[in-house]
């Protein structure tokens, strides 16, 4: 488990693995990393152990951009675990960076969220720990 001002969460069941590996890693770095099959260089998000257009198990971590536009989202008004308790109701946002659609956590105000807003990576806390990546609108 993480803290932030002392308050736990959980880091992804797989941040060190194979397949969510180097996107985790990269953030770590204030970057953002996706897997791209080596054999067709179909972009993959999130990362499969097959490719869905050619089924290669080849692939390499590339960068993709660290803004984008909201596809969709979601807004939570009970809290997954104690960090969110104070900070209800919180978005969701899975935002199109071109290769990719990645999901994070909205900083900012929920009502704020629409789809196509545009939309930068921010790289707080949780994001240089590893745990989730955060977006805010530009
Ligand atoms: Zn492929």
């Amino acid at each position: 488990m993480q803290t932030t001002a002392g308050v736990e969460y959980p880091l992804p069941w797989e941040a060190e693995g194979e397949l969510y590996g180097g996107f985790f890693r990269a953030m770590k770095e204030k970057k953002l990393y996706a897997r791209k099959c080596c054999s067709c260089a179909a972009w993959q998000w999130p990362p499969r152990p097959f490719c869905r257009e050619c089924q290669s198990t080849e692939f390499k971590w590339e960068e993709v951009p660290d803004h984008g536009t909201v596809y969709t989202y979601t807004v939570m008004y009970r809290a997954f675990s104690e960090y969110y308790t104070d900070k209800l109701p919180c978005g969701v946002v899975v935002v199109d960076v071109g290769p990719v659609r990645l999901p994070g956590r909205f900083l900012g105000h929920a009502e704020d969220i629409e789809c196509g807003i545009t939309v930068k990576a921010e790289f707080d806390e949780q994001a240089l720990t590893g745990s989730s990546l955060a977006w805010v609108a530009r």
